[in-house]
């Protein structure tokens, strides 16, 4: 990396593994990404490191340059955004323990969610979700959407999270993640720099976006994700501006999760556009 990290590095910041909601192993998803070209990459579950060592090991043996990474579940103003972090110590204690308590919810809230579900007369979805969790510890509404699918009860994940799990509608249980304050402080504080995960995907208004760009940047936030597989190409130009407004570096990710359920492959996304900093120039 170093001198040699212009906008047009494949670089893929952003994906997930069975340690999360993916279902792709470290292992599998670092030979992924080095079959479609990716130089340098990082593994992103949500508010886990579990996969961190397997991830970097499996890419340092295929010559691939990596970035540790997480993706942090937070509440702001009522809603969930995604904090993704990179280039930190992975042993860092703080940040394993935030992670760990940030994570501790889900058990409960999955319960709740399967209650809700089981008010619908769908039966026995936590056992169901859970199946489909390759880490008991991180159960997500993604592994409730693989089970309702596999149960034919909705034919794809989108229409999953059109008639379930999100407000108003069954199995909706509204979460408090940790701060947007304590997601930066962990990431920079065990030396990483704090990225905004798909700024379009979020339901707050302007001045929301704009108040969380403000107080992220105050933080020490560096980065936003411009083209990402959660943006449509409107929405990369729109979060291009969003970065030079702000003066934020730009990140680059797939989100991938799953060979079929995710539209966009690892690496296979358009570059950045050229006059962005991108964040893997922080990076040496
Ligand atoms: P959780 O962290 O348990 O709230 O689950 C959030 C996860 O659900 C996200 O990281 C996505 O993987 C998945 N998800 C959310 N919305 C959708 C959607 N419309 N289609 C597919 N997956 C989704
Ligand atoms: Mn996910
Ligand atoms: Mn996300
Ligand atoms: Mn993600």
């Amino acid at each position: 990396m170093g001198m040699s990290t212009p906008a047009i590095l494949n670089a893929d910041l952003h994906c997930h593994s069975i340690i999360s909601d993916g279902t792709l192993t470290p292992e599998e998803l670092a030979m992924r990404a080095h079959r479609n070209g990716v130089h340098l990459w990082s593994l992103t579950d949500h508010d886990v490191l579990g996969g961190q060592e397997r991830a970097q090991i499996a890419a340092e043996n295929l010559g691939m340059h990596y970035l540790s990474g997480v993706e942090i579940s937070i509440s702001w103003l009522g809603q969930t955004v995604h904090i993704v972090g990179l280039g930190f110590d992975h042993t860092n204690k703080t940040l394993q323990d935030g992670l760990f308590a940030t994570r501790n919810g889900r058990e409960q809230r999955a319960r709740q969610i399967a209650a809700q579900l089981h008010q619908v007369g769908i039966e026995n979805s936590y056992e169901g979700a859970l199946s489909f969790a390759g880490n008991p510890e991180l159960i997500a509404r993604t592994h409730f959407a693989r089970f309702l699918v596999d149960q034919k009860i909705c034919k794809s994940m989108d229409e999953v999270f059109k008639k379930y799990l999100v407000a108003g509608k069954p199995g909706y249980v509204s979460h408090r993640w940790a701060s947007l304050d304590e997601a930066v402080q962990w990431i920079i504080g065990a030396g990483g720099q704090a990225v905004i995960a798909h700024p379009g995907r979020y339901r707050l208004d302007d001045l929301q976006m704009n108040e969380l760009y403000a107080r992220f940047k105050d933080l020490g936030g560096l980065g936003i994700e411009v083209v990402t597989g959660s943006h449509s190409p409107d929405q990369y130009k729109t979060y291009a501006k969003v970065a030079e407004r702000y003066g934020f570096m730009a990140s680059r990710g797939s989100d991938f999760h799953d060979p079929h359920e995710s539209d966009i492959d690892l690496g296979h996304l358009p570059h950045l556009p050229e006059h962005l900093k991108p964040i893997w120039s922080v990076f040496h």
